[in-house]
């Protein structure tokens, strides 16, 4: 498993496309992504990691280092440091390629979706390709995961106006049981995403690696537009 120290030092990627693990895509702002994402692994497979997911799992760990920390970032709509939320992201990988290769083992298929939902329907050519979600957030943490994890082929942006977001997040925090849902957290966000989070995107962007969706339309048609875009960039894998 790697570790912080073994992170900060490496300066070569662990996993790249030839390894059957690109990272393809990491959505953006809370626009309806999680929906977006569920469609996107039943209709192709992707496996699929939300490293805001990873973040709540360690958080609520008993015994873990950093849950206090994540816990206190995460209230205050931060950005966890990149080592925490890169570390966790590159064990899921492992995980997922693993239980993939065991899948592959009993089955003597090689089926890399075994750590996520079976695809319901659909093209499955994305099969072993990850969708990490909510990801990359930050200068640092785009750049360090590039380096040394794995570079990404791009990233999925949903683009909603704030208005519209408050409304989602405030109607989701009815149910959704998160310290971070409620109105001072939600203000907390857009800020951190504005100031830390939108230089990511512009990054991106320059190098044409950037999918920008609106989001502020019915998620069908959000889901089309995200077909129609991936297949401009996947091309004949798609
Ligand atoms: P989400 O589940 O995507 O809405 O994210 C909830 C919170 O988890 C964020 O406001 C951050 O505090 C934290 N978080 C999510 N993704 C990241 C990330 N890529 N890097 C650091 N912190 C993150």
């Amino acid at each position: 498993m790697p570790a912080i120290d073994d992170l900060k030092n490496r300066t070569t990627p662990v996993f790249s496309a030839d390894d059957g693990a690109s990272v393809d895509l990491g959505g953006r702002r809370i626009a309806g992504k999680g929906t977006q994402c569920e469609r996107l692994v039943a209709a192709y497979g992707f496996t699929h990691l939300s490293a805001g997911d990873l973040l709540r799992a360690e958080q609520n760990r008993a015994g873990s280092q950093y849950g206090e920390l994540i816990k206190d970032y995460i209230k205050n709509g931060l950005i966890v440091p990149m080592e925490v939320t890169i570390v966790l992201l590159e064990n899921a990988m492992r995980d997922a390629m693993s239980a993939a290769a065991a899948n592959k083992d009993v089955t003597g298929t090689n089926d890399n979706t075994a750590a996520v939902n079976a695809p319901a329907t659909g093209n499955t050519s994305l099969k072993g390709k990850f969708l990490i979600d909510g990801f990359p957030r930050k200068f640092d943490q785009a750049v360090k995961f590039e380096e040394a994890v794995c570079p990404a082929k791009f990233v999925l942006f949903y683009d909603c106006p704030e208005e519209e977001m408050e409304r989602r997040l405030l109607e989701r925090g009815k149910t959704s049981g998160r310290e971070d849902d409620n109105a001072e957290s939600i203000r907390k966000r857009f800020r951190t995403f504005i100031e830390t989070s939108m230089p990511v995107v512009e990054y991106f962007e320059k190098q044409d690696r950037v999918v920008r969706i609106r989001a502020d339309v019915p998620p069908d048609d959000v889901f089309r537009a995200t077909q129609a875009e991936l297949v401009k960039r996947l091309g004949d894998n798609f």
